[in-house]
């Protein structure tokens, strides 16, 4: 896989500079995205031969929206509140971004829908704005949490039959800081939250449990089982380190 590049920049929308990092790939991606992670950073990613024209004229677009952000994340440092998912917020969704919608209905029942490029929630209308949040976190997370399982039977059953390994049970986890687990009787428990990543890093998560099916430690014989069928796995365990597709739910 050919690696993306990275650039860190600045721009500058009513006198006020700001930090950017503009990340160009080379995978399939075909549309420019601006998102605003919860520390304030403002990653762009484009496709590789994007010329900086383009991402200028991309940043001007949606310049309102950068400022309010950023100084609704400003308040939110302040009085130590936590981060509001919203409308416009970037979601990954194997590791591709799309723009969240959230749309208010007394009609249609809540629900998450996935198109071309947006994920639309929708919820049934509320005064309070925390009960509206709660709303939005619990059918998100619910949305992901049926993904993820679909997703990760498949590529449990694909890795098993590769490294010729069985388990026993999958099971789909909402731990905050595992990525995954396997129990004495290999039961596998998967973090629902590999669904935002690039697919990749969920087949290095599968792997790697499925791997302890056979060693139940970290020896240099599981490493070198996790290498034989995927001898790229140190990337991916860096990337998971740092994940940046998580922004919006922790
Ligand atoms: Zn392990």
């Amino acid at each position: 896989m050919r690696k993306n590049q990275i650039e860190n920049t600045t721009f500058a929308i009513e006198e006020n500079q700001f930090a950017l990092t503009i990340v160009r790939s080379h995978h399939r991606r075909r549309s420019i995205s601006l998102a605003i992670s919860p520390n304030s950073q403002l990653i762009l990613r484009a496709p590789f031969k994007t010329n900086t024209k383009t991402i200028e004229n991309m940043i001007k677009q949606h310049s309102n929206w950068i400022l309010q952000k950023l100084s609704q994340l400003h308040l939110i440092e302040k009085t130590k509140q936590k981060y509001e998912v919203a409308y416009g917020d970037v979601f990954y969704y194997l590791g591709q971004p799309y723009q969240l919608k959230i749309i208010e209905s007394a009609v249609t029942k809540p629900n998450c829908a996935l198109s071309i490029d947006a994920l639309t929630v929708t919820i049934k209308p509320s005064q309070k704005p925390n009960i509206r949040q709660q709303e939005i976190l619990k059918i998100l997370t619910k949305w992901c949490c049926n993904q993820a399982m679909e997703k990760t039977r498949e590529r449990m059953l694909f890795w098993s039959n590769v490294l010729n390994v069985k388990f026993n049970k999958l099971s789909i986890s909402r731990a905050t800081k595992r990525w995954g687990s396997c129990s004495t009787i290999n039961n596998i428990r998967i973090n629902w939250r590999l669904i935002m990543a690039p697919p990749a890093l969920l087949d290095y998560v599968v792997v790697h449990e499925l791997c302890h099916v056979v060693h139940k430690n970290h020896s240099e014989r599981f490493w070198g089982l996790v290498a034989s069928v995927m001898p790229d796995y140190k990337d991916y365990r860096r990337t998971l380190k740092k994940p940046e597709w998580n922004s919006i739910l922790y």
